[in-house]
């Protein structure tokens, strides 16, 4: 399932450029175009899922599959053991675009509490 419409949905269809770092069956990693530390890699489902809210039991797999992704790019990068990985939910918490992704932070020391 996909929206044309909507941004990540683009870049999974490849009518949009990104610079992937990962492509598995069921998911896509792809740096941050705006990037926030020296890792800033975007871990999303290929299909389209508006936010963590919005995921349910029947996607466990697909967690899974998100989790590993995440890590192996942590791996690829240089920074497991020392990382952070965040989703906003939201336009309060500061979501703009409404495709689940998680963000792979790192390669610089991050504060708490985030902002
Ligand atoms: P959010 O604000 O929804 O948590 O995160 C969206 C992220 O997507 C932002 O960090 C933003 O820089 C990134 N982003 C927005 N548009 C694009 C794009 O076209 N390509 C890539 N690679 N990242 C994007
Ligand atoms: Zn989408």
């Amino acid at each position: 399932m996909s929206d044309g419409d909507c941004l990540f949905c683009r870049i999974v269809a490849r009518e949009l450029p990104a610079e992937v770092v990962l492509d598995r069956d069921e998911v896509l990693a792809f740096r941050d175009v705006n990037p926030q530390a020296p890792t800033h890699v975007l871990v999303i489902p290929k299909q389209h899922i508006a936010s963590l809210e919005a995921v349910a039991e029947h996607h466990g797999e697909l967690l899974a599959a998100l989790v590993a992704a995440v890590n192996q790019v942590a791996r690829a990068d240089g920074v497991a053991g020392g990382f952070r990985v965040v989703t906003n939910i939201g336009r309060a918490a500061g979501q703009s675009v409404d495709h689940l992704h998680l963000h792979v932070l790192g390669g610089r020391p991050m504060s708490w509490p985030p902002g």
